[in-house]
């Protein structure tokens, strides 16, 4: 097989890669990290960072919670605490390396509107433009629990569609994506996984990650995804030596879980879409006729005659929900007309297009 070849790479670094059993930061496991991504930086690669631990490291510091503040408030008072601390610590460690990186902190709402969503690809575009490595986290300490991203993993994917990397590398505390409990005997690593095989969350053992938020159910949800974008991701363990040239170089002998990438790539506005899921200001229900056009090969547009009923107030141009008729929720789109406009005309024939093909994204298990 031919090696495969990635220009621009996102390297997803999670809060238990970078934790000791004690909960403190990792120094030695992190600078093992920047010395691979440099030597990537240095044979021309362009790499990008999402890097967790902020609150992890900033728990290390400061010790357990404080009794008098709530859950909320120590998280602000850790992550305040931990990103400084994390990112003064790669940002001495890539200097070593002659390199340069740059802070960037985001929140879900964000990346909420096209324009907020373009600004931020803009400055990562610039840096990595300016040969400085971008270090991504969620600004944990003013991001409101309803409107968290899931985790950094669902941060990472949203990041490399936005960026239109080649590749995610996902490192966590564990080799990758198992058929069942890691724990129990029998269970196998999965190894690859191709974009036409169906959701893998019936077989992953819903763990918990014990520093951040994040698990293999929502990791391997992103990966999935992601690799439907036509992006190629690797689920690997970060505290192996010398993991994220492994994965990349294609070394069968290493543990990982490779999603192969989709033969397709998505327009940007498409991958914006895509991202916005979280965002949605209502929902239209769909027919039988209308889910079984939109799941067809064929690119087609959602008209006001397959929607059966509509869900929630929204204007013009706001995402929704697509709802399927056994009442899961199957995609997202950007809606063109309002909600009373769009109610009025349910289940009408020639009322013009209600989403555009160009402006919706369907569940990548809907066309497999
Ligand atoms: N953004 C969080 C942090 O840096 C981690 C979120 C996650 O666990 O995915 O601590």
């Amino acid at each position: 097989m031919k090696k495969p070849s990635y220009g621009r790479i996102v390297v997803k670094i999670g809060s238990n890669v970078l934790s000791r059993p004690d909960g403190t930061l990792d120094v030695t496991r992190m600078s093992s990290l920047v010395d691979q991504i440099a030597a990537l930086y240095h044979a021309g690669k362009e790499v990008i960072v999402v890097s967790s631990g902020a609150v992890a490291s900033g728990r290390g510091e400061l010790g357990q919670k404080d009794s008098k503040l709530d859950t909320v408030s120590s998280r602000q008072l850790f992550a305040a605490v931990g990103q400084a601390k994390l990112i003064n610590r790669y940002y001495d460690l890539f200097r070593d390396w002659g390199i340069t990186c740059g802070q960037v902190l985001t929140t879900k709402e964000s990346l909420s509107t096209r324009e907020h969503y373009l600004n931020q690809k803009n400055c990562m575009q610039v840096m990595l433009r300016s040969g400085v490595i971008p270090v991504v986290n969620e600004n944990d300490s003013i991001s409101l629990t309803g409107l968290m991203f899931t985790d950094n993993d669902e941060l990472s994917g949203i990041i490399a569609a936005m960026m239109d990397a080649s590749a995610l590398v996902i490192l966590t505390n564990v080799d990758g994506v198992y058929d069942g409990d890691p724990s129990k005997p029998g269970c196998k690593l999965i190894r690859e996984v191709a974009p036409a095989d169906g959701d893998l969350s019936g077989h992953i053992a819903p763990n918990r990650s014990q520093f951040g938020r994040g698990g293999m159910i929502t990791k391997s949800r992103t990966a999935r995804r992601v690799a439907c974008e036509g992006i190629e991701v690797f689920i690997a363990n970060g505290k192996r030596e010398g993991i994220i040239a492994a994965v990349l170089n294609g070394n069968t002998d290493v543990p990982c879980t490779r999603f192969l990438a989709a033969d397709r790539r998505l327009s940007g506005v498409k991958k914006w879409i895509a991202s916005s899921d979280g965002f949605s200001k209502g929902a239209v229900h769909i027919n039988d006729g209308a889910y079984e056009a939109l799941r067809g090969p064929a690119a087609t547009s959602l008209l006001p005659v397959g929607v059966t009923r509509v869900e929630g107030g929204f204007d013009k141009d706001e995402i929704v929900d697509i709802v399927a008729p056994d009442g899961k929720t199957i995609g997202v789109g950007r809606i063109s007309m309002n909600s009373t406009d769009a109610a009025k005309n349910a289940g009408c024939k020639g009322a013009g297009t209600l989403i555009h093909y160009d402006y919706m994204f369907l569940e990548p298990s809907l066309n497999s």
